[in-house]
């Protein structure tokens, strides 16, 4: 049976231990969310010792079902100040899965920057001097070549080591490149732990127990070829996340110029179309990319120059938005050399992204300025002030520069969706316990509901919640969100959740109810609302920025305008 791995960093110790029966019913972001509930003081300092940073596969980690080897990392959130999952593709997941953990549990503090390495033999912890000042693409290659070819990576980078709130976790794909743990500033509680960088190595290990492999391996298929039968995959699997470029701006819900517009007269220049023939003409590029085995999709990308040179993989539409078209910055390269550089210093992207268009509404870059904006991130690894202002994202910079209109909620910025135009959406931002987040569970019109408007005031509660509890379930198994979108033309017809419900039945044996989804996403969101409460979140943080609903946006003229009493009622039923 799976193990908890807890890893005490001030001793530089580990233990396995079974599983609490509390635990035993979550894996991924619910589990992170239980552990936290359950371990953590829920008003202690989240770079403290008493944090507790959780890395947990989901309940299908390691299995063969399509998509299912995510991992997630929980603590509690520098820049929240509360719950905080930060869900991750790569190879880390379905190792840890394989090993037999379902949660590893960092604790303490170590006295010196620190690798830990896991393998099947055990735990072991050296100095991590030798990765002291890197940048995480030295460090990983560093790493690597230490480590094997069979070994997967999780690090920090400079904004890490510095304690910023936007920085990230660096994890390695099974072709060593970076995918990250991006939001919430859950580097800086890595960091906190003097843990620099952690070593998994899965060779000689498959303590996966599955109860019933025939009624596995029939799940897995339905949903195989239901989910790629979807016309939402379809784009997805030639474009990748970037196809939403000429969505968004056709939508008039592109952000641009930090959320004054939202259509970018340049989106076609850093659209998924424009990228794919752009990419087939460039050496070494790849339009479609797997991050992890068992993807089905491979809806990332190998940016390279146009001599052939590696720059980023993978550039994802969020990062378009928020680094390009929200900073009037219409130049696809220079996007993805600002993504390389936030990858190399240990940032999100997306509230770096909306910290740079902060930071040009508060006059110090001017707008559109591509080198300027990639300078001012270069500046993070080096920890000048504009860069640890940059690295902490869009609050601290618009609160430091005194600028009015920073898109955030909770103190994490905004996803590049605008809230004025899906509504729905904007409700999710508002009362996710995790901040405004795209992966909280955005709100679209499509075939599952054609009487759905995005733009009207009421009617978005249900939706939204419908959403957050559907996301917050697909976290906990361990699918990536790109499966679970395919409900919207999954659920009627070829029902999706039953395959899911299905699956997990063949692994652990046990039945579930046809509710079983959307009933565990209902019981984590309320852990994490428990959890935020406790912590002194109210329902006063569940609100978007004012300018949302006073500035009056396109052609339309529409405001965010669902009722306070609507908003509310998300997490009352
Ligand atoms: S669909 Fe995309 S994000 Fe999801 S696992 Fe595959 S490559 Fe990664």
């Amino acid at each position: 049976m799976a193990k908890l791995l807890r890893i005490n960093l001030s001793a530089l110790s580990a233990a396995t231990e079974d599983v609490p029966e509390a635990y035993r019913k979550f894996g991924g972001r619910g589990l992170t969310a239980c552990i936290l509930d359950r371990e953590v003081p829920p008003t202690c300092d989240p770079l403290g010792a008493e944090n507790k940073l959780i890395w947990a596969p989901g309940l299908m980690g390691g299995t063969t079902a399509p998509c299912s080897g995510r991992l997630s990392v929980g603590a509690k959130s520098p820049m929240t100040k509360g719950v905080k999952e930060s869900n991750t593709g790569g190879a880390m997941g379905q190792k840890l899965a394989r090993l037999g953990f379902k949660a590893v549990i960092f604790e303490g503090k170590a006295k010196e920057p620190t690798t830990v390495k896991i393998d099947k033999t055990g735990v072991s912890f050296c100095s991590a001097a030798p990765l002291a000042g890197l940048g995480c693409y030295e460090i990983i290659e560093k790493l690597r070549s230490e480590y094997g070819e069979n070994a997967c990576f999780g690090c920090i980078g400079p904004a890490g080591d510095m304690g910023l709130t936007a920085a990230s976790i660096m994890f390695t794909t099974p072709d060593f490149h970076i995918r990250v743990a991006a939001r919430g500033g859950l580097g800086a509680v890595m960091g906190s732990k003097n843990m620099k960088s952690v070593v998994v190595d899965d060779a000689g290990s498959n303590l996966l127990e599955i109860k019933d492999q025939k009624k596995l391996k029939e799940n897995v298929s339905a949903m195989t070829k239901g989910v790629l039968g979807t016309h939402f995959l379809e784009g997805l699997r030639h474009l990748g996340t970037p196809q939403i470029v000429m969505i968004t701006q056709t939508a008039g819900a592109l952000p641009t110029k930090n959320f004054t517009m939202g259509q970018f007269d340049k989106a076609e220049s850093l659209s998924g179309e424009y990228m794919e023939e752009l990419l087939k003409k460039r050496a070494n590029a790849e339009t479609v990319h797997a991050c992890m085995k068992g993807c089905i999709i491979s809806c990332s990308n190998i940016y390279t120059d146009a001599d052939g040179k590696f720059i980023t993989a993978s550039i994802e539409y969020e990062t378009i938005a928020l680094v390009g078209s929200n900073c009037l910055i219409g130049d696809l390269d220079m996007v993805a050399r600002i993504n390389r550089a936030c990858n190399d210093a240990g940032v999100d992207t997306m509230d770096v992204g909306s910290a740079l268009a902060v930071a040009m509404e508060g006059g110090l870059l001017p707008w559109g300025d591509a080198e300027g904006a990639l300078k001012l991130v270069q500046e993070i690894n080096v920890g000048t002030e504009n860069g640890r202002m940059i690295g902490s994202g869009a609050k601290v910079t618009g609160e430091k520069l005194g600028v009015k209109r920073i898109p955030h909620v909770k103190g994490q910025a905004l996803s590049a969706y605008d809230p004025r135009i899906l509504k729905g959406t904007g409700v999710t931002f508002a009362t996710s316990p995790q901040g405004a987040d795209h992966t909280a569970g955005i709100v679209l019109p499509g075939p599952h509901h054609p009487q759905y408007s995005p733009v009207e005031p009421t009617g978005q509660a249900p939706e939204s919640r419908f959403m957050q509890q559907w996301m917050a379930a697909v976290d906990t198994l361990g699918y990536c969100m790109m499966i679970g979108m395919t409900f919207m033309e999954e659920k009627a017809e070829k029902h999706l959740d039953l395959n899911m419900i299905g699956g997990l039945s063949a692994v652990t044996g046990e039945t579930y109810p046809e509710t079983y989804v959307t009933d565990l996403g209902a019981a984590v969101l309320e852990i994490e609302r428990r959890f935020n409460k406790a912590a002194g979140l109210t329902e006063k943080d569940d609100r978007l920025p004012k300018f949302f609903t006073e500035e009056k946006f396109g052609p339309g003229q529409f405001v965010f305008d669902v009722s306070a009493e609507e908003i509310d009622s998300v997490h009352k039923q």
